[in-house]
């Protein structure tokens, strides 16, 4: 097969999905890393459209890229507009990249209901910019809006854009499946189609409607296509657009099709969290290839068959895509997701693995699923270990929130604690009863555990897990915590809102407290103030 030529335009096509905005320097970021992993062409956006755009192209030019080109994308002229006096052909020209992209219609009905033009003009359009543009030695890339569609409607004019295009200079043509209705056959004949027609390098652009958007690149390339256009984690507007990591993964392990260096393949899950993590978005948990869950066993019968030969139950080896295999604990755990599970959190729960099980089971049962709790799980193991000393202890809390008649309201925690045989009692208050039992913990904590003061909450998470119960519901709480460099997850569940959190908020601090006594051992003795005093402060 000849390479695949990959065109990424996650920064234009991505960037219409719904929620997702991009910075003119968060773009610059990822068209950095894109660079790294070895795309060929990045679609920067339409720099007639906004001047964001116009700002990325003018900072992407002193950016450090080593092999990739950057593409300015923008449509045919005006009709009745010269290309010199068109606003947004000039815009492309100032963008200053080598390489532009020009959209064209492809399909009658678009030309005449949407342009409101003639079939003639509209060849003119598309010859006359994509002209425009080679002969001031542009690279120019055609994007044949809706072709799928258009050449089922009017095959000989659908192609006769295409000749339009080709014969004014553009490099390549790109058939574009523009709303993502087409099926992996008719792409297929369609691209064998265009290819007995006319000579010249095609390229595919699906969208992922009918969630075919990657069966559709797969038909395009098989069918004679050597271009592709796609975005990182599929973004784009809709359903998407194809995801064009997912298609390298497929060509490069599946089909040994060599699209990036080997050790970039190896980078692709980080790449595909990094720009989910600049574009604000929760990384998909699910999805192939590079989510989190891609390699992830948790039927006890698949763990036990995976300790023994990962093979048995996943296609590949997930390092090739700088994925991992997990095990994730559930009920449905058998006692080897135990044993792998802490393995891999450096644990040995070899003599503790059934009772910690057991308390898997009753747990996940009381509603608290370990699947997304690791620091739940681990501190299961370390509690289970004989030697384990408990740092400290909730015995009585009392959480008082008031409404005013005057307007607003305010939560005052009191708790009282058991720290390394100190009894201790605090006060606190709180926007709200769960930041107000958190704030009384910490103060009881800290004159004698000082790690808690380093640790803190950055996601919180409340989910009523039997809605039919109304309140009687169980409230689900899931923590995650950072404490320097660490994240850990945590959960809680009961049937009030301050006993779930509480419990996820303990296993969050003690897992601080025990990782950070495990990190003394090795340099110095671990310090606990023992004094048996009372200890009471007031805050407010
Ligand atoms: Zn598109």
């Amino acid at each position: 097969m000849t390479r695949i030529h990959l065109y990424d335009t996650t920064l234009r096509d991505g960037t219409q999905r719904e929620g997702l905005t991009l910075s003119a320097s968060d773009k610059v970021k990822i068209a950095v890393r894109l660079d790294a992993f070895g795309i060929d062409t990045i679609e920067g956006g339409w720099p007639g459209s906004n001047p964001k755009d116009a700002e990325f192209f003018r900072r992407v030019s002193s950016a450090p890229l080593h092999r990739a080109r950057i593409a300015a994308f923008g449509s045919t002229r005006r009709v009745g507009v010269s290309c010199e006096d068109d606003a947004s052909v000039q815009a492309l020209m100032e963008a200053n990249t080598p390489v532009v992209t020009i959209v064209g219609k492809s399909s009658v009905t678009h030309v005449q209901r949407v342009l409101e033009t003639s079939r003639e003009e509209n060849l003119r359009l598309i010859s006359d910019t994509v002209s425009y543009l080679s002969a001031l030695g542009k690279t120019v890339v055609y994007d044949a809006e809706h072709f799928f569609d258009g050449l089922a409607l009017d095959a000989s004019y659908a192609l006769a854009t295409l000749e339009a295009a080709r014969d004014a200079g553009a490099s390549v043509l790109v058939l574009c499946d523009t709303n993502g209705g087409s099926e992996p056959r008719a792409i297929g004949d369609a691209v064998d189609r265009v290819s007995r027609r006319l000579r010249a390098q095609l390229g595919i652009h699906p969208h992922n409607d009918r969630g075919l958007a990657l069966a559709n690149a797969l038909a395009a390339l098989d069918a004679g296509c050597t271009h592709v256009q796609g975005t990182v984690n599929g973004y784009g507007e809709r359903c998407g657009n194809l995801d064009l990591l997912a298609l390298i993964a497929n060509l490069q392990c599946k089909r040994g099709v060599q699209c990036v260096p080997e050790e970039s393949l190896a980078t692709m899950t980080e790449l595909s969290h990094f720009v989910a993590s600049v574009a604000n978005l929760a990384p998909d948990a699910h999805a192939p290839f590079v989510g989190r869950a891609a390699f992830a066993h948790k039927g006890g019968i698949h763990v036990a068959a995976v300790a023994k030969e990962p093979s048995m139950y996943q296609h590949m080896d997930p390092a090739l895509v700088g994925n991992r295999m997990r095990v994730v604990v559930s009920e449905l755990s058998g006692r080897a997701n135990i044993r792998l599970r802490a393995h891999s959190l450096g644990l040995d729960a070899q003599p503790v693995e059934r009772a910690v099980l057991e308390r898997v089971k009753a747990l996940d049962h009381a509603g608290a699923q370990l699947e997304a709790a690791e620091g739940t799980f681990e501190m299961l193991v370390r509690r289970a270990s004989p030697d384990y000393v408990v740092p400290f202890e909730l015995r009585e809390y009392t959480v008082v929130v008031e409404r005013r008649a005057e307007g607003g309201s305010r939560a005052r925690a009191t708790v009282e604690m058991r720290v390394g045989g100190t009894s201790v009692r605090t006060s606190a208050e709180g926007d709200g009863p769960v930041h107000a039992l958190d704030s009384a913990v910490r103060l009881a904590l800290e004159p004698y555990i000082p790690v808690v003061l380093e640790t803190h909450l950055v996601d919180y998470k409340v989910r009523i897990v039997d809605e039919h119960l109304g309140t009687a519901a169980i409230t689900r709480v899931l923590m995650e915590t950072a404490h320097g460099a660490e994240r850990f997850s945590t959960i809680g569940a009961a049937p009030n809102i301050l006993d779930a959190s509480w419990d996820a908020l303990r296993d969050s601090l003690e897992l601080a407290v025990a990782r950070a006594s495990d990190a003394a051992r090795t340099t110095a003795p671990p310090h606990m103030d023992t004094r048996r005093t009372t200890h009471e402060t007031v805050t407010t």
